[in-house]
């Protein structure tokens, strides 16, 4: 019989298969404590189980690892890139970020990504699975273990569309969240997506509290449908309609993401469209200056248009920030790292 992962098990999971041992269920919440909180390696670490009760989880189960193949170092600013090994030899990425409020780690949530984005070097190598919960969340404890600091922020905006492994992602939540585990409030986690409208709706009735992030890059369907394909299926109008809703049900504010392209999306005109877009929202525009890739079609927008940008948008009375550049140095933008990993495997 194939051994049970123990990390992809929630307390309420655990407890049934404690349970299903002859053992009694609050062991559960010690074993996840010792698995999430205190990031033991082996059972026999597990100093308040009896030796019987370690007997019959190596039996039956297994404590997963993954491996740092790469990591890189920002000189300016100390951002740290991984390239992280899952168990099946497949690789993503998980990006530590410095802010003064704390360190946030951006995950991955699928290897690779089928949303085919444009300005996104994830998708290049195309799309070959969905990360299990426990592998989500295992990027935080693999980070955690190799740096030896704690991260408080989580934000999905890794390789691959949360929306698109939505069962995986909302269990990856339930487990970074749970008070014996990392403990990360869900108002300190960020969930990005290219806008999968049946799944923000979904997401709004878990009665999670975590952030959500809209990409939408565009004002206009044709513009938005040339940049990002996921705008064939779904209209600027009907995913402005889900955030609207999203909102009402959580009463949370949504987080828009304009990545700011040379040419492309980056006029006052622009500006002014987002404004109206947006107007009589509860939400916020963190501008991006896009990432450059390797023979990728887009060049990053001029400083004074960034400035003309944003200064337009708060004067319409849409609070807008620019997000910072980190690691600049270093090949953080999603993908870069694991697409030379496959090149330079292949
Ligand atoms: S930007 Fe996000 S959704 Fe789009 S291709 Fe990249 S990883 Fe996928």
């Amino acid at each position: 019989m194939e051994k049970i992962n123990i990390n992809d098990l929630t307390v309420e999971e655990l407890e049934n298969l404690i349970e299903s041992f002859g053992e009694k269920k609050f062991h559960a919440k010690q074993i996840f404590k010792w698995v999430h909180r205190l990031k033991v390696t082996s059972f026999d670490e597990m100093t308040d189980i009896s030796k019987s009760l370690r007997e019959k989880l190596k039996e039956n189960t297994y404590i997963m690892t993954l491996d740092v193949i790469e990591c890189q170092k920002s000189k300016k600013d100390g951002t740290m890139k991984f390239l992280i090994k899952l168990n099946d030899n497949r690789a993503i990425e998980s990006v530590l970020m410095r802010y003064n409020y704390g360190n946030t780690l951006c995950v991955s949530t699928q290897v690779g990504c089928k949303m085919g984005c444009k300005f996104c070097a994830s998708t290049k190598e195309g799309y070959e699975r969905n990360l299990k919960a426990c592998e989500i969340e295992g990027q935080i404890l693999t980070v955690e273990r190799y740096t030896n600091e704690k991260i408080s922020n989580v934000v999905y905006m890794g390789i691959g569309e949360p929306l698109d492994n939505y069962d995986n992602v909302v269990k990856s939540i339930r487990l970074i969240n749970y008070p014996l585990g990392l403990n990360i409030g869900a108002r300190h986690i960020s969930l990005s997506t290219c806008g999968i409208v049946p799944n923000i709706y979904k997401l709004a009735n878990e009665n999670i509290q975590c952030t959500l992030s809209i990409s939408l890059h565009a004002t206009t369907d044709d513009k938005r449908k040339s940049i990002m394909p996921i705008a064939n299926k779904y209209s600027i109008d009907e995913l402005l309609k889900a955030c609207r809703d999203y909102i009402k049900i959580t009463g949370r504010r949504i987080s828009f993401e304009y990545a700011l392209i040379l040419g492309e999306n980056d006029t006052y005109e622009d500006a002014i469209s987002l404004a109206k877009l947006l107007r009589g929202m509860i939400a916020h525009v963190n501008l991006i200056p896009v990432n450059e890739i390797k023979n990728g079609m887009y060049k990053k927008s001029k400083e004074k248009s960034i400035e003309r940008f944003m200064n337009t948008l708060n004067s319409c009375g849409i609070v807008t920030t620019v997000r910072r550049e980190l690691g600049s140095d270093i090949d953080a933008a999603c993908g870069q790292l694991r697409k030379k990993y496959i090149e330079s495997n292949k």
